[in-house]
């Protein structure tokens, strides 16, 4: 390697170890490649070993200057050694409490000239996901910038900001678990800046608990506090898109930068498909592509609940014969581990009511399917990845928000972006077809795909030059990531 490689600045990207986590900052970490940096993209052991069986030993290679590393997670591998998600609040706990050291021990190696790799240029600046703020301090201790990259959307990051002041009011922990339903979530909370008419209910879900010292609320309270460290915030959002929230936002953090929908930045570079570098962690089902180019434009339903969210086996049945009432197309993706305790097989009756006009498969090119000119309608848990892949794709939805901040995108989806309509939690079929119904054929469908193609082309403006996103991108790096030290 020339002294040219030597001399580039170097960014270390940490994700924390879930999938809508992963994406986002993988995106950066690309654009920051073709801007001349070196990256080290760290990994869990763990998702690692996953991503060697879903993508095969090649798409971990790399390039030369992109290196995967990988550190424990503190886990017992007895608890993650299947294929699926791990369990969130144990994850959650476990690198905040274990991960420091072997972070701090890898940016020792990566700087030690001595080294085999002695070729690497020396770290420049540490780029951690929000909920990964140990980073910080491994960051602090070599001396370079530390940026965190929080991956919700604006609103449900500034939610979560107010986690403190909820509790400070005493509307969380609840008293018991009656209030979960007994009409008390349906509080107005008209004191948040930015946020106008929200209720309880809209605010990510770990607050309805009963417990002063849930893992959940402790840890999302810690790791915001923790923000202020931060030479610089990131979000994946776009400015036109939660400008109240946004403004609130960069009251608390006023080194806040947006550069959302990253992904579009991303294309805008390369195919961000064609990349080696991919990071699904299950097996991605490419025939579902060639099926959508055989349908009619707008007329397949999308059904995808993320990587996280598991359903009941009641629920899957109450969706499955709403759509076979629907009559509409479809591709619904029933990822292994979706179902609590057993399997996500749809029964037999389900699939011969539904044959010609159904395609389901395990893992599916998300992005690229809500791309596709055949998908008009998008059923989501309302991930924000899921929610800004849609926005991007001209796509409306039907919300069933699972945990975490996607109570909020549902809420914005349907009172502020006018993209999205919710179906209750207690999921029935009749509704699930009603709505499915209204959204591919009635006029608040027709209504909410004129929104959702206004949205796309503001953020595909947002991410060219001159747009918002494009430049506080171009100012993050001379400001923060470029700053000589
Ligand atoms: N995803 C995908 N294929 C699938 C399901 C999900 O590529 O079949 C990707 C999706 O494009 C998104 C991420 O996984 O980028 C899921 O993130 P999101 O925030 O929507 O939800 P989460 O999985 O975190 O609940």
């Amino acid at each position: 390697m020339g002294s040219a490689a030597r001399d580039k600045p170097h960014a270390v990207v940490i994700p924390f170890p879930a999938q809508g986590h992963i994406n986002p900052i993988l995106q950066l970490a690309k654009i920051l490649l073709h801007r001349g940096f070196h990256i080290t993209f760290v990994h869990t052991e763990y998702n690692h070993k996953r991503l060697l069986k879903s993508r095969g030993p090649t798409s971990l290679h790399g390039l030369p200057s992109f290196r995967f590393e990988t550190i424990p997670d503190g886990l017992p591998a007895s608890a993650s050694d299947d294929d699926v998600t791990q369990h969130i609040p144990s994850l959650c706990e476990s690198t905040s409490k274990n991960c420091l050291a072997p972070f701090v021990n890898l940016l020792g190696r990566l700087n030690d000239r001595s080294v085999d790799d002695a070729e690497v240029p020396k770290v420049s600046c540490v780029i951690a996901d929000g909920a990964m703020s140990f980073a910080l301090d491994a960051a602090e201790k070599i001396g370079v910038p530390g940026v965190l990259f929080w991956t919700p959307s604006g609103c449900g990051a500034l939610a979560y900001t107010q986690y403190r002041m909820l509790r400070e009011k005493g509307l969380f922990p609840l008293k018991d678990a009656s209030y979960l339903t007994n009409g008390f979530l349906d509080t107005n909370i008209d004191w948040i800046p930015g946020m106008k008419n929200i209720r309880l209910r809209d605010l990510p879900s770990f607050i309805r608990t009963t417990d002063a010292n849930d893992v959940m609320v402790n840890y999302i309270m810690r790791e915001i506090e923790r923000t202020h460290k931060a030479s610089a915030v990131i979000l994946n959002t776009f400015h036109c898109l939660e400008k109240d929230v946004l403004m609130a936002f960069s009251s608390i953090y006023p080194n806040l930068y947006t550069i959302g929908p990253i992904h579009l930045l991303l294309n805008k570079i390369e195919d961000g498909d064609s990349c080696c570098v991919g990071s699904n962690l299950w097996k991605e089902d490419p025939a579902c592509l060639g099926w959508l180019d055989s349908q009619e434009p707008d007329s397949v339903l999308y059904i995808n609940f993320g990587s996280i969210a598991v359903i009941t086996r009641e629920q899957l049945i109450e969706f499955a014969w709403g759509l076979a009432n629907s009559k509409k197309p479809f591709l619904w993706i029933t990822r292994p581990d979706l179902v609590a305790g057993d399997t996500a097989v749809l029964p037999s009756e389900f699939l011969a009511e539904t044959k010609g006009r159904g395609m389901l498969a395990g893992w599916c090119p998300q992005e690229q399917v809500l791309r596709h000119h055949s998908v008009g309608g998008f059923l989501t848990h309302c991930g924000w990845n899921s929610m800004l892949e849609s926005i991007c794709g001209g796509v409306p939805v039907l919300c069933w928000p699972f945990f975490a901040e996607q109570q909020t995108n549902c809420f914005y989806s349907e009172s502020e972006w006018g993209i999205g309509m919710e179906i209750d939690n207690d999921v029935k079929r009749d509704e699930v077809e009603k709505l499915v119904r209204e959204l591919m054929d009635g006029e608040k469908g027709k209504a909410m795909k004129k929104k959702a193609m206004e949205w796309k082309k503001k953020a595909e403006e947002a991410t060219e030059p001159g747009g918002s996103s494009y430049e506080n991108l171009e100012t993050l790096l001379s400001r923060v990531l470029l700053k000589k030290l």
